[in-house]
């Protein structure tokens, strides 16, 4: 079966044809980074207008690249949500439209469940059960995964998301939206010893999170640097990389204790700051430790991308799971625990 992936959810357009036996035939992007990146953030009306203009050329693109024309797709898969609703709308109403003219299934994929599977697309994909760590820009969430719909909530943050969090610590550190990628190139210059942030909640037992103490202490010793007109590039290095570090450090704490409270061996980090290294590294050395194994995406399937609502929807559409024809979902608020096994 060949299954089309449309993402729209925030400020990228992706596209993707995954065939449920040949594995992923093509992919493409449009990044919106740039046009937000004047404002700081993305604007929400400004992405929407955008997915318009590109959706429809990058589902042609992928067509082409694949060499298969419309006709010989099976199905189609949008995400329904969460996200911007605008956004969001765009997506699944092509989705619904290119279904009704070629009379083909069409399903709405939460894009939570597609950043959790896109591990799966790569070549030593992970066994069920396990455990998922999802970091991206508006959530981060311990999840214990049974099976695909199969998802049992451990601990999410309390405030900012992970990715949300190096958004603002690169504002404060007048660096590009968005932020991770940024702040991750800033703190290779920089001195891990110098000073040692907090790891938020993880001074007591639990599987929650909290990153607004981490940015309040980032933002203070940014001030008092500033003050002291010591914030050379040194310093804002070293800023970034104890920021980095404490980031790093307390998801991986974190990890650690959800493995231990399921006694799970396998551990999937997924979501935007998935590609961060540090965070890697920290993760394959606490896994290693334990004879635990961990998995991610390649790099560009961290972010946004078709490719994984591609993947998910397959499953889903795979065990018959397809939207009402005419009725196109666009949700942009939706707890991963309310998705069921399909
Ligand atoms: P959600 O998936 O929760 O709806 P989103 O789709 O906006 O949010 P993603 O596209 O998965 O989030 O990820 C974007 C986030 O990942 C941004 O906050 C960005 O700063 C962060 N990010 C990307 N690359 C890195 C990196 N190398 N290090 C740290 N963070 C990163
Ligand atoms: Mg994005
Ligand atoms: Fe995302």
């Amino acid at each position: 079966m060949r299954v089309l992936g449309i993402e729209t959810s925030c400020d990228e357009t992706g596209v993707a044809l995954f065939d449920t036996e040949q594995g992923l035939l093509s992919d493409a992007l449009h990044s919106q980074v740039a046009m937000h990146a004047e404002y700081g953030g993305v604007v929400p009306e400004l992405a929407s207008r955008d997915h318009t203009r590109r959706l429809l050329p990058l589902i042609q693109r992928v067509l082409d690249e694949a060499g298969i024309r419309r006709q010989g797709l099976d199905a189609i898969a949008y995400t329904a949500g969460p996200g911007l609703v605008g956004a969001l709308m765009v997506g699944a109403s092509t989705a619904h439209g290119m279904a009704r003219a070629l009379d083909l299934p069409v399903l709405g994929v939460h894009h939570m469940e597609g950043h959790l599977l896109a591990p799966m697309l790569e070549d030593n994909p992970p066994a069920f059960p396990f455990v998922a760590l999802l970091v991206s820009g508006g959530h981060t969430q311990l999840v214990e995964v049974s099976g695909i719909g199969q998802y049992r909530l451990l601990g999410e943050s309390v405030d900012d998301a992970a990715g949300e969090a190096f958004d603002k610590a690169a504002k404060m550190l007048d660096l590009d939206y968005p932020g991770g990628p940024a702040v991750a190139r800033l703190a290779a210059a920089g001195d891990p010893q110098r000073w040692r942030f907090p790891r938020p909640m993880t001074d007591r037992p639990g599987l929650d999170f909290s990153f607004s103490g981490l940015k309040t202490h980032t933002l203070t010793t940014i001030r008092q640097l500033d003050q002291q007109d010591a914030l050379d590039e040194q310093a804002r290095a070293d800023v970034a990389r104890a920021f980095e570090e404490a980031v790093a450090d307390t998801l991986a704490i974190k990890c650690r204790r959800a493995l231990d409270a399921t006694g799970l061996s396998r551990l999937v980090v997924a979501g935007g700051v998935s590609a961060n290294q540090r965070l890697r590294e920290r993760l394959e050395r606490e896994t290693a430790k334990r004879g635990a194994e961990v998995f991610y995406p390649r790099g560009r399937f961290c972010t946004d991308n078709g490719a994984m609502i591609a993947y998910a929807g397959a499953q889903r559409l795979l065990a018959g799971e397809r939207d009402v024809i005419g009725r196109m979902q666009a949700v942009p608020r939706w707890p991963l625990e309310q998705l069921r096994q399909p």
